[in-house]
């Protein structure tokens, strides 16, 4: 059979009748020579829309009803998308999640993918009907709607891409593929040709929102090359590919950063064995995820314990350390929500030394006040007060000279 291509359109692809109508023209013309199927987010600012309406009743609505109410958009895109194809005369079908199977985890709003219909897909193909999958939605075992978290269709295309075993996923979206950092906070970042698994992995888990972090994981454990493109221009994009396809390694190869983070601090818990646990556990079964974490040496036996959560969860993370309150003793809890992380990666930084001392150098003389340093090995990370964030991000840009 010919090679199958998932292509994913994202919201701004998708914003209007007009650029509905565009994309409908970019699957016509890949269509002469691949197997297209298609996955589609909302329309841009649907899902916003639709988060504030879930939360006019109650600030904290049903989890159900709210993962119900948010997965709309993309059966309002992918419907819209289908008949847009339909006028030009290709056959096409929507599918909503149910109706492809597309099996999650019944953990609302961060719902994971188990499996997918991939039959029902592979028969559409074979029919010469284009399939225009919604993304983001997933559906229970027991038939209720979940959602994949913010950013989720790109997830679903790249696990489409998986189980079909297409020949790659092409990651439409608003801007001509990855950068150096985000092209709306340095104008001159630089496009990258090819970027490996791992740095996109890191960048994405540091905020780069052009790809859903869960996205890349299943494309490197599944072995799927991705590429990001333009749904606006035309170009090649950025692939993302499991070798280091670059002649030489730039030490930094990229800089994330998140703002809506909080960082919470338990001031004078007990050093004893047992304690990060106590802390973190009960976080963990909150289905939080916790990022930079940080101890103290400890000053007679007590100690300073902070750790970084997305402000979304800060009203769930306060609730739990509330009531485990006898389990850790602790002084005080300070929370700042204030703060924002700002992340150098890149591969080479395994070889080459120096480039911490570089990026806290250039921060202190522009005045940007580092609270919190974490390393890994291919990743430097630096909590600071989140109104600096953008004047980090372009010191450090400059810095490293990424621009060239
Ligand atoms: P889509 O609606 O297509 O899914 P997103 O808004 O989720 O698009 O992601 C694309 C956006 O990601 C870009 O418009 C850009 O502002 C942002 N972004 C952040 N970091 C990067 C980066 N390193 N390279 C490219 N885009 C980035
Ligand atoms: N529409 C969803 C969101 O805005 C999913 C996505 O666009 O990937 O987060
Ligand atoms: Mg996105």
């Amino acid at each position: 059979m010919t090679e199958i291509i998932v292509q994913k359109f994202g919201g701004t692809s998708v914003g209007s009748v007009e650029r509905i109508d565009a994309v409908a023209e970019i699957i016509k013309e890949a269509s002469k020579s691949k197997k297209i199927i298609v996955v589609v987010s909302a329309m841009g600012g649907e899902t916003n829309r639709l988060v504030k309406l879930a939360k006019h009743f109650d600030k904290d609505p049903d989890k159900r009803e709210f993962d119900a109410l948010v997965s709309t958009g993309e059966t309002v895109s992918s419907a819209l998308l289908a008949m847009a194809l339909q006028s030009k005369g290709i056959k096409a079908r929507s599918y909503s999640a149910s109706q492809i199977s597309m099996r999650t985890t019944d953990s609302y709003s961060k719902a994971k993918i188990l499996d997918v219909d991939a039959d029902k897909i592979l028969n559409t193909i074979k029919d010469n009907t284009i399939p225009i999958i919604t993304g983001f939605q997933g559906v229970t075992a027991g038939g209720d709607v979940t959602t994949l978290g913010r950013g989720g269709s790109d997830t679903t295309a790249v696990a489409i891409a998986a189980q079909v075993g297409a020949e790659r996923c092409d990651i439409y979206t608003d801007v001509d593929g990855i950068f150096t950092t985000d092209p709306k906070v340095v104008p001159n970042a630089k496009k990258l040709d090819s970027i490996t698994m791992e740095e996109m992995l890191e960048l994405a888990s540091q905020g780069a929102k052009v790809m859903q972090t869960r996205a890349v994981e299943f494309a490197n454990k599944y072995n799927v090359p991705v590429r990001v493109l333009s749904s606006f221009n035309d170009g090649s994009g950025t692939l993302i590919s499991q070798k280091d396809e670059s002649m030489e390694n730039s030490v930094v190869s990229g800089i994330a950063f998140q703002k809506d983070q909080v960082k919470f601090t338990l001031h004078g818990v007990g050093d004893t064995p047992g304690t990060a646990f106590k802390i973190l556990g009960p976080i963990s079964d909150a289905e939080v995820e916790v990022d930079v974490i940080v101890q103290n040496v400890s000053v007679d036996g007590k100690t300073d314990f902070t750790f970084t959560v997305a402000s979304e969860d800060q009203d769930v993370v306060n609730k739990v350390i509330k009531t485990s309150k006898n389990d850790v003793q602790y002084k005080d809890l300070i929370v700042n929500s204030d703060i924002a992380k700002v992340s150098l990666v890149g591969a080479g930084m395994r070889s080459q030394t120096g480039v911490a001392s570089r990026a806290f150098k250039a921060l202190s003389e522009n005045d940007v006040n580092i609270q919190i340093i974490c390393t890994s090995e291919i990743k430097i990370t630096m909590v600071i007060d989140e109104v600096l964030v953008d004047k980090a991000v372009q010191v450090l840009h400059e810095e490293f000279e990424l621009e060239k």
